[in-house]
């Protein structure tokens, strides 16, 4: 894996904590349905997307744990392969990477 291959990684992963945390949250105190502001995983180091989806939908995309949430057309690292095209949003397997 290239250097800036590592360094996109390891944005995916802050993303991904982050977003555990808030699932963690709201998954105790929203009710069923209600959209949820994630952050998006995708590669870019200074990325301020927002996937709005349910708890529900962010749970069931992360049923793998290779597979991230991006909004469409966000960098990706080389291999990745988009496996889910939802419209707002796009689940992307990093296990290829
Ligand atoms: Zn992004």
């Amino acid at each position: 894996m290239a250097a800036h291959d590592a360094k996109r990684a390891e944005n995916q992963h802050i993303a991904r904590s982050a977003n555990r945390r808030l699932q963690d949250v709201a998954g105790r105190t929203a009710e069923d349905g209600i959209v949820i502001p994630f952050l998006c995983e995708c590669a870019g180091g200074a990325c301020m997307g927002r996937i709005e989806i349910t708890i529900d939908d962010y749970f069931v995309a992360h049923l793998d744990p290779d597979y991230y949430v991006i909004v469409p057309g966000h960098p990706r690292i080389d291999g990745e392969v988009l496996v889910g095209d939802h419209g707002h949003y796009e689940v992307v397997n990093k296990a290829a990477a």
